[in-house]
């Protein structure tokens, strides 16, 4: 996925940072506003992860806390050491089903992720 610039209110994933917990409110696939809490990052978590994980709810993926680097979705289960930015095969094959319409709902629509790093 590639992020492109919007003008004015085109945009349709908005970014902020914010002093508190990283959060992000999907509206839909591809659609949504993350808040990059910088409480995770004070806490030693890498923000280019971070980042990757909130993008993973914009694109309707759901927090899989089982504590493995290589998922994006681990959130905060999985050790401040970990650098990993890349999906796990499962989690990337899931995206392109939602991106064909195979979202279900009750991920993509009014509900929000809050505290996905928070101990
Ligand atoms: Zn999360």
């Amino acid at each position: 996925m590639a992020l492109k610039p919007a003008t004015g209110s085109q945009a349709t994933v908005k970014v902020y940072a914010d002093d508190g917990w990283p959060r992000t409110i999907p509206n839909g696939f591809g659609r949504g506003i993350v808040y990059m809490g910088r409480q995770a990052v004070d806490d030693g978590f890498y923000p280019p992860r971070i980042a990757a994980h909130e993008l993973g709810h914009i694109l309707g993926l759901p927090d899989n806390r089982n504590g493995r680097c290589d998922y994006l979705m681990s959130g905060h289960s999985s050790p401040t050491s970990c650098q990993s930015t890349t999906p796990h095969s499962t989690e990337a094959a899931q995206v392109r089903r939602n991106a064909g319409g195979g979202a279900p709902a009750t991920l993509t629509r009014h509900r929000v992720y809050a505290d996905c790093f928070r101990f």
